[in-house]
């Protein structure tokens, strides 16, 4: 559960199916440090089909539910959170790194694309404010 105040991962193909499940509007948009790339995770509490803003963090993950993950025996549960946090004890930087080179794809920055336009990512003001106050850093 302490995982869960920051979400895992999925891989592309996992978040396009998860898209595909109806779970659009529960994911947030993560930007690389860079703000290169994307990456589609499961959004705060509060901060669904927003960025990912560091005020709704303390809220966790919006999967999270009475103590336990929503996803859990769904199919739909994030390759980071069921794999790399477990399996892989010690292993997690590795792990989110091959996340990261994953999501930095054509493939993966088009999903994020699709979402943004099925959940009108851009029509939500504070997305435009977030990503004004990002071009001026
Ligand atoms: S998807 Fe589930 S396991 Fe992963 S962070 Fe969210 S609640 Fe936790």
């Amino acid at each position: 559960m302490q995982f869960c105040r920051r979400p895992g991962w999925w891989t592309v193909d996992e978040a396009e199916a998860v898209v595909r499940a109806g779970l659009a509007e529960r994911m947030m948009l993560e930007l690389s440090p860079d703000r290169s790339y994307g990456v589609l995770s499961p959004a705060f509490r509060g901060c669904e089909c927003l960025y990912a803003v560091q005020e709704y963090s303390k809220y966790g993950c919006t999967f999270l539910l009475h103590g336990r993950c929503d996803l859990h025996g769904s199919g739909k549960m994030p390759l980071e959170c069921r794999f790399c946090h477990h399996d892989r004890r010690g292993q997690g930087e590795i792990c989110h790194a091959a996340l990261e080179q994953d999501w930095n794809t054509p493939a993966g920055q088009a999903l994020v694309e699709r979402w943004q336009r099925l959940t009108g990512f851009w029509k939500r003001g504070i997305n435009l404010r977030m990503r004004d106050t990002l071009k001026s850093l």
